[in-house]
């Protein structure tokens, strides 16, 4: 649980700091749709002026009345009811298109902020993804916030429109007393500071939560995902994490319930001011007619102007105290957005295009070193090699010892701690990290597997060619994929994964050669394959290899492989232990020497005997 975000208590300045960016939340909002902002803004002042009309009204009606009894006629009250007619009908019309409108504004403001936060995910590090405070910003980004914005711009326009209310009202009381239009102006003003501290509490609530909330959503995607449903069931799992779902709810739930208690007590307890003074207010106006200082109608339209001022008065500081919180809640997707990628592109990148063969670019590690963020024992320490173009190198070493981190550094899903990695010569933060991307071919060991069709699975390995059949079959058949995908009914169009209608799931052996043929897909000088063939059949294994020469002549590969009949393949194989390269050589040279390569090699070779 997040110890550092401890309840604040409320305070005036910092409610004033919150309102310095409402400027951006707007701006959000207005990005999202500027018609429907501008629509709903209109009708919420119609909405504000037409009280006005109807205290007049009243008072036209009542006098109106009151003239008819005296002279035996219906003539002075068919105007006001006219009136009363047309404004009931324009009340009506604003309702019910404010309601469309808002339901409109609401599917627009949600898909601009998820796109929002979708573009600036994709734009961060690796390191962010497997930082749990980062991650917990992320979910209540997507989750706590996507529907802020709108209730915010609601209560934005509905105190737009209590404030022209209280105005005019406010206008009409004066005409009989300032000090009436005065009194009905501050008496809210006590419960509005109680329901702010309420709202603050409530967000500082809900952040506290936060962490809880994302074990609960983990639990239900271990509960309701395919994936994991095997092993919940065989392990009989289900009581276990329902259970653990029920004791986070009800925990929260109590919190809750607390919160909900102690804010309707001290609600209830300040709106008695606001009531009393309301009474009093009455009073005096009733008594300004028994006197005969006011007509009966005056006296209506009086009465309804004191009862419209205090419900604007307090609507609108319901509303602000209402933005406020649902500010708090917005500037989390701003801190979200605050994030900054530390693996850009310069800002005159070097251009990178790399030929294949001979004359592609040599890569070179020069005393690499890398420590994972949070950990104190680097993964790679120093390490230092050149990889002449055209020429595959295996690595080799048991689990953990650094294989794969040594591939990320070379995509720069990491930047190296110390040292550094030339590209032809130049190091590779000089390079777009886009540019060098496309340069290098990548299937890694969780790979994904896409809930797509078999087509676009192999086809998102080059998204500009997706919808070229050529070369997607072409891919498909360098992999072995196209054998599976020709057993499917619908081919190259057939749903893949369980999650939507029609799909087929596939063994792990046939996922993985389609993946492989995403990576065939890239036609890149620089292939990297990370355990390609861990979940392919032996015979399955064989067949690539075969082939495995012709299909990368000329590219430069590292494959990362635990199977010594894919390994020996390698011109060189690099044995790593203990962030080091340890020994190096190509398989005869490393058997020659006797060492750990040595050994590995027997240990397997053994198991197959
Ligand atoms: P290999 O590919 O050789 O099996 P890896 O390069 O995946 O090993 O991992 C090397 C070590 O780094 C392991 O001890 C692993 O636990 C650790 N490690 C891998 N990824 C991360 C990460 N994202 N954060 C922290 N430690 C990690």
């Amino acid at each position: 649980m997040q110890k550092a975000n401890a309840p604040k208590e409320f305070n005036l300045r910092e409610i004033c700091t919150t309102f310095v960016c409402l400027p951006r939340v707007l701006r959000l909002i207005w990005d999202a749709s500027p018609s429907l902002v501008m629509g709903m803004a209109f009708i919420m002042l119609l909405q504000g002026v037409t009280p006005l009309a109807t205290v007049i009204i009243a008072r036209l009606l009542i006098d109106g009345a009151l003239q008819g009894i005296m002279y035996g006629t219906i003539q002075p009250i068919v105007l006001p009811v006219i009136l009363q007619l047309v404004v009931n009908l324009i009340n009506r019309f604003c309702m019910r298109l404010h309601a469309t409108l808002q339901i409109l504004l609401n599917h627009r403001l949600s898909d601009h902020m998820t796109l929002l936060i979708l573009r600036k995910a994709s734009t961060l590090d690796l390191t962010f993804f497997e930082n749990a405070e980062f991650y917990d910003r992320l979910t209540r980004a997507r989750q706590e916030v996507i529907n802020k914005p709108l209730l915010l711009i609601v209560q934005l326009f509905s105190l737009g429109s209590s404030l022209v209310t209280t105005i005019v009202m406010l206008g009409l009381l004066f005409q009989l007393s300032w000090w009436l239009a005065l009194v009905a102006l501050v008496v809210p003003i006590p419960s509005f500071l109680a329901d702010s501290r309420y709202g603050l509490r409530n967000y500082w609530r809900a952040l506290w939560q936060s962490p809880r909330k994302r074990q609960q959503l983990y639990i239900v995607d271990l509960l309701t995902t395919d994936t994991y449903n095997k092993e919940i069931k065989q392990f009989n799992l289900t009581h276990f994490f329902t259970e653990r779902y029920h004791v986070l709810s009800d925990q929260m739930y109590q919190e809750d319930k607390q919160l909900q208690a102690k804010h309707i007590c001290i609600s209830l307890l300040w709106s008695l001011l606001p009531m009393l003074a309301s009474a009093g207010l009455y009073f005096y106006v009733a008594f300004q007619a028994i006197q005969r200082r006011i007509s009966l109608g005056a006296l209506t339209q009086y009465t309804i102007a004191i009862n419209e001022v205090s419900r604007n008065c307090q609507g609108m500081l319901d509303s602000l105290s209402e933005i406020y919180e649902y500010h708090l809640f917005i500037n989390t997707l701003f801190d979200f957005l605050a994030y900054e990628p530390q693996i850009v592109a310069p800002a005159h990148p070097a251009h990178l295009e790399i030929p294949v063969g001979t004359e592609g670019l040599d890569i070179e590690f020069h005393n690499v070193s890398f420590t994972y963020p949070g950990k104190s024992e680097p993964v790679l320490k120093n390490i230092s090699f050149t990889l002449h173009a055209g020429e595959s190198v295996a690595l080799v070493g048991q689990n953990g010892v650094g294989k794969t981190t040594l591939v990320k550094l070379l995509t720069r899903l990491y930047n190296p701690d110390e040292g550094e990695i030339l590209i032809g010569g130049c190091n590779i933060k000089e390079y777009d990290p886009h540019e060098l991307r496309e340069q290098i071919g990548v299937i890694f060991q969780d790979y994904v597997k896409y809930h797509m069709t078999a087509g676009e699975n192999i086809g998102i390995g080059r998204v500009t060619e997706i919808e070229n059949h050529t070369l997607v079959d072409s891919a498909a058949r360098k992999s072995g994929a196209d054998r599976i995908i020709a057993r499917l009914d619908k081919g190259y169009d057939a749903m893949l994964g369980r999650r939507f209608e029609q799909g087929v799931d596939l063994s792990g052996g046939e996922w993985q050669k389609l993946a492989l043929a995403r990576a065939f897909m890239r036609d890149t000088p620089i292939l990297i394959l990370d355990e390609p063939t861990s979940a392919l059949d032996a015979q399955a294994e064989y067949d690539i290899f075969q082939s495995f020469r012709h299909l990368t002549a000329g590219r430069t590969v590292i494959f990362v492989s635990h199977r010594f009949s894919t390994v020996r393949l390698a011109d060189r194989i690099f044995v790593i232990e203990r962030g080091h390269i340890i020994e190096s050589g190509s398989h005869q040279e490393l058997l020659d020497l006797r060492g750990k390569y040595t050994e590995l090699f027997n240990l397997q070779a053994e198991a197959y005997r």
